[in-house]
């Protein structure tokens, strides 16, 4: 899918800034900060421009936020094909890098008698296969 299929699909006005926004997130297989994001950005947009742009797609559910803790949160292109349940994330703790996991099957929990569940959020931690390479390198 192209940035304005995405859009099209949501109904969603076609802007050069919305769909810029998309095609960096689309384009990375790690999640981005908002400033990563903003620079990988072809094209000059205002703060204004860019944080409506991006709020806008967070709304519509284009792009998620992951948040890993209060210093680092990070963004990813929410794929249709993900389970409604949600989707597990990787933090890897050395290079900081965080990735969705579509291979990973999260499965509604079980709440207490007239609890509500609205999501879930998983987050595993550990090293990705980048740093594991690093570390195999004589
Ligand atoms: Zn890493
Ligand atoms: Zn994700």
């Amino acid at each position: 899918m192209k940035a304005n299929e995405v859009l099209n699909h949501h109904h969603l006005k076609r802007t050069s800034c919305r769909e810029g926004i998309i095609d960096v997130v689309m384009s990375s297989d790690e999640a981005l900060s908002e400033a990563e994001i903003r620079d990988r950005l072809q094209g000059c947009y205002d703060r204004t421009t860019f944080y409506r742009s991006f709020k806008t797609l967070e709304e519509n559910k284009i792009i998620h936020k992951i948040i890993v803790d209060n210093n680092l949160v990070k963004y990813a292109f929410d794929s249709s094909a993900l389970s409604s349940l949600g989707h597990a994330h990787f933090h890897c703790v050395e290079c900081n890098s965080v990735r969705c996991l579509n291979t990973v099957a999260l499965e509604k929990a079980s709440l207490p008698q007239d609890y509500e569940y609205a999501q879930a959020e998983i987050l595993i931690r550990g090293t990705c296969n980048k740093c594991k390479k690093q570390h195999s390198k004589p």
